[in-house]
C-alpha cells in the first residue's frame, strides 16, 4: 500500500514552541511514521498551491491530508485532482481540521462548517461501531487528555458509515469517525488531531489510522476515469 501525506509545514507551525514539544520529530513527518517508513511526506507551505502533490498522486493509494491555515493556497486544479483519484478508488483520510480542505468539500458537497473550542479539555472518543474494521482492536472507547473541542452541527452528508462519536468535557459532541463512498473510493474524516497535543503519538490512535488506511486503500487498484458508457441491451436467457 503506497500512502502519501499531504500536510501544512509552514513557519509558524515549524516554530510553535507547543508543537515541537508534542512532535520534537516535526508534526507531519509524525503523521507520516504512523504509515510506515515507505510514506512519503509532501509538506506544504504558506503559498505554495500543492501541486507538489502531482508528482506522487498517480502513484497513491491512500492519501492523508492534515490542513487547517493553508487550505486556500490550494489550488483547485489540486483539489479536483484528488477528488478524482478517490471517485477511481484512491483511498482518502482526512484528518482533524482539513474539515475545510478543499478536496474533502468538493467531494462531499457541504460547508463542513462545525462549532469548535481551543481549550485543551478531555475528549472521549467512543467506538459507536465496534465491529467496523477501522476500530479493531481499540476498545470501548479512547480517552485524549487534551483536544481542541469540536462540537456538532458539523455540517456533512449523512456518512455512510459512522464509526465514533467524540464527547467533550464541554458537553459537545461529535461525529469523530465517518466513512463516505465516493465512485469507487472510501473517504474517512478522524477528528482528533489539534497540532499541540500528541493525539498522533498515542498508540491507540496509530493503531486507528493504521486500520483506516487498510479500510480505504483500493482493493482492486485505482481505475480509470468514469464516464457514462452507451451500451446494448444485456442479452435475454
Ligand atoms: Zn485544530
Amino acid at each position: 500500500m503506497k500512502v502519501t501525506v499531504f500536510c501544512e509545514n509552514d513557519e509558524g507551525l515549524r516554530n510553535n514552541p507547543r508543537v515541537r514539544k508534542a512532535y520534537p520529530n516535526g508534526f507531519g513527518q509524525s503523521i507520516a511514521a504512523v504509515f510506515g517508513k515507505n510514506t512519503v511526506f509532501v509538506p506544504h507551505d504558506k503559498g505554495e498551491d500543492g501541486s507538489a502533490l502531482l508528482k506522487y498522486l498517480e502513484d497513491t493509494d491512500v492519501l492523508v491530508w492534515w490542513g487547517h491555515g493553508l487550505h486556500k493556497y490550494v489550488s483547485d486544479e489540486v483539489a479536483e485532482a484528488v477528488a478524482d483519484r478517490v471517485k477511481r478508488g484512491m483511498g482518502l483520510i482526512a484528518l482533524h481540521s482539513s474539515h475545510m480542505s478543499k478536496p474533502f468539500l468538493k467531494l462531499l458537497g457541504t460547508t463542513g462548517t462545525l462549532r469548535w473550542r481551543e481549550s485543551g479539555d478531555n475528549e472521549r472518543l467512543w467506538v459507536v461501531n465496534p465491529a467496523h474494521p477501522i476500530c479493531e482492536g481499540v476498545g470501548e472507547y479512547v480517552e485524549l487528555p487534551h483536544e481542541e473541542t469540536y462540537g456538532e452541527h458539523f455540517d456533512i452528508p449523512a456518512p455512510d458509515e459512522l464509526v465514533f462519536i467524540g464527547w467533550f468535557k464541554g458537553g459537545e459532541v461529535f461525529r469523530s469517525g465517518c466513512v463516505f463512498n465516493r465512485g469507487f473510493g472510501k473517504v474517512f474524516y478522524f477528528q482528533p488531531g489539534h497540532e499541540t497535543f500528541p493525539t498522533f503519538r498515542y498508540n491507540s490512535i496509530k493503531r486507528i489510522l493504521k486500520n483506516a488506511a487498510s479500510y480505504v486503500a483500493p482493493k482492486h487498484g485505482v481505475g480509470p476515469a468514469l464516464e457514462c458508457k452507451h451500451t446494448p441491451a444485456p442479452q435475454k436467457r
